[in-house]
Formats: structure tokens, sequence, C-alpha cells
């Protein structure tokens, strides 16, 4: 078994980065800007939105963390989408999810402009990569896209099962992998809660991706030998072992598998890092686009 070590490649990815924003800067261009929003003060929310301030700076973007409390209403926060679309310094914006319940998550991502939709959550940009047309590919599958071709990982004619049909990862993650392209071209099976059988289906994968929060729900019983295994999810358990108090577990019991797959990204240091790596090139992109 080898590991896809998305904390190697997402260091070797922001180093890329990195340069081209100082080749940016040399050219007398700014520097590209990342914008976030954070609604309340969930500790998982803060971390990831923290995770991406930082990984801005390593980088030498610039960013800026807007801060909502969790009673804020919906027209306050579209209002403030509105001034950073419309701001000529900000390339990419994101709004850190979940929402409270009282604001519609479909409405912030429409309020943000395509242009500036880094997280590639807008219905134009979901729309354009179904089409296989230039724009920003959700961050999080674009990742494992890019951490299956730097390992070289064979999909063509492969069957890919993705367990998880959100909008953010599972169904753009089965779109790309059936498209005319590598990473690509496998025959894919998206499953979900309603699907029947699905140790079945998921013992027939070559790549098996899953991405359904359910910490270690995978088992070696589920898989046939050899498979290549992504493992997207993420849950936050309390441990006395750690400093944070937290540990986080994968959607795949990583003992249980580890003899039976040829290729897993862990959790942590897999799926995560790649996610924030892609933001970053997103960004990047964007600010290209305008220079
Ligand atoms: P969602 O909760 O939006 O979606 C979960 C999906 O899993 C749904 O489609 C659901 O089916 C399906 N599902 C639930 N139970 C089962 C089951 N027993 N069998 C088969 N399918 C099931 O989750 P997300 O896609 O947003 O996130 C999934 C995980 O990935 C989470 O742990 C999240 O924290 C993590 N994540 C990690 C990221 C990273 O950067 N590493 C980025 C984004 C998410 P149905 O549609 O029928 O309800």
């Amino acid at each position: 078994m080898q590991i896809l070590d998305g904390k190697k490649t997402a260091n070797d990815i922001k180093k890329e980065i990195a340069i081209e924003v100082i080749a940016l800067i040399k050219s007398g261009e700014k520097k590209p800007h990342l914008a976030a929003i954070l609604v309340g003060s969930d500790g998982a929310s803060e971390t990831y939105v923290n995770a991406k301030v930082k990984a801005c700076e390593k980088v030498g973007f610039n960013s800026s963390l807007v801060r909502f409390d969790s009673d804020v209403s919906e027209e306050e926060l579209l209002a403030e989408i509105n001034k950073i679309n419309n701001n000529a310094d900000i390339d990419g914006l994101i709004v850190q999810l979940p929402l409270p319940n009282h604001i519609d998550e479909m409405k912030v991502t429409e309020t943000i402009f395509p242009s500036k939709d880094v997280d590639g959550f807008h219905p134009e940009n979901i729309g354009r990569m179904a089409l296989n047309l230039p724009t920003y590919l959700p961050a999080t599958p674009a990742g494992i896209l890019e951490l299956l071709q730097r390992y070289h990982i064979e999909t063509s004619g492969k069957h890919c099962v993705v367990v998880g049909r959100s909008n953010i990862v599972g169904l753009p993650m089965s779109i790309l992998m059936a498209q005319k392209s590598y990473p690509g071209n496998c025959t894919v099976t998206l499953t979900h809660s309603r699907t029947q059988n699905l140790n079945e289906i998921t013992k027939t994968a070559d790549i098996l991706i899953v991405a359904l929060g359910k910490a270690e729900f995978v088992t070696a019983d589920m898989l046939k030998e050899g498979v290549v295994i992504v493992d997207v999810g993420i849950t936050r358990v309390k441990s006395e072992k750690t400093k944070s108090g937290w540990k986080l577990l994968g959607d795949v019991n990583f003992d249980s598998v580890k003899d039976k797959c040829s290729f897993i990204t862990p959790v942590p240091g897999g799926v995560g890092p790649m996610t924030i790596a892609m933001l970053l090139k997103n960004t990047l992109i964007s600010a290209k686009s305008k220079s």
C-alpha cells in the first residue's frame, strides 16, 4: 500500500504558486487577494477558515476575514458579499459552510460573482465544469484529481465508485471522473443513502472515493484487492491524546483496509490540504485573468 500524500503534494503546489506570485509582483501586478466570510463560531469552521488564511500568507497572497455573529441577517450577509463582489482588489471570495438555518445557502452561493467564486460552487461554474469548459473546479474534487494525476494513477476504463452525492464533493466528483480526460474516462457509479447493496457495489470499485461524513464507515470486507481509496471524510472526535483535545477521523477505517488497497489518502494529511491548495490555485487563476 502506498500513501497518497496530500500534505506533501499540497506543499509542492503551494511552492509553485508562491513562485508565480513573485513573478506577478515583479511584472507590476498586485498580490492575489482571497476574502473569506465566517458566520458564527463553530470550532471546525474556525479551524478550516484559519487554515485557509494561513495558507494565503504562505504563498504570498493577501487575505481578509470578515466575521459575523450567527444571528446575522441574510440581507446583511448578502450586502457584504456584494461589497466584496464590487471590490476590484479582491480576486476570490469564499463563504465558509455550513451557514445557520435561517440563511439560504444557495442564495448566498448564487450572490457571489462567478468570476470570484474560487470554491467553484456557483451554478454557472458547476454548469461549465459539467461541460468541461474552463472554470473554477470545486476545490475538493479538483484536489482529488490533482492528487491522482501527480501519483500517475491510471483511471481510464476503471470503475470509480463515489459514495455521497453532495453538491460540493460527491456529485461534481462523479462528473469529473466520467469526463473524457485524464484523470477521468472512468465508468462511474454514484451512490448515496438510498443505494441498496452498497457493499456489493464498493467491492467492484477500482477507485473508491468516499465522502459521506460517517467516521470509519468503510472496512476491508467492502473492498476488492488493490483498490485505490480516496477518503474525503473528516469527523472531529474528542481525544485526550492530542494537544487540541480533538482528533480527525476519515470515512474509511484505515487500519482495516491498509493491507487490501494499493493507494490510500490518509486523514488527516490527504484530501484536506489538497482542498486548500486548489482554493489558492483558483484564486491565482482569478488574479491572473485580470492581469
Ligand atoms: P453531505 O452531508 O452533504 O453529504 C453526505 C452524502 O453521503 C449524502 O449524499 C448522503 O446521501 C450520503 N450518505 C449518507 N449516509 C450514507 C450511507 N450510509 N451510505 C451511502 N451514502 C450515504 O457531506 P459532504 O459531501 O459535504 O461531506 C462529506 C464528508 O467529507 C464530511 O465528513 C465532510 O466533513 C468531509 N469534507 C471534507 C473536505 C476536505 O477538504 N477533506 C471538504 C468537504 C467535505 P443522501 O444524499 O441520500 O442524503
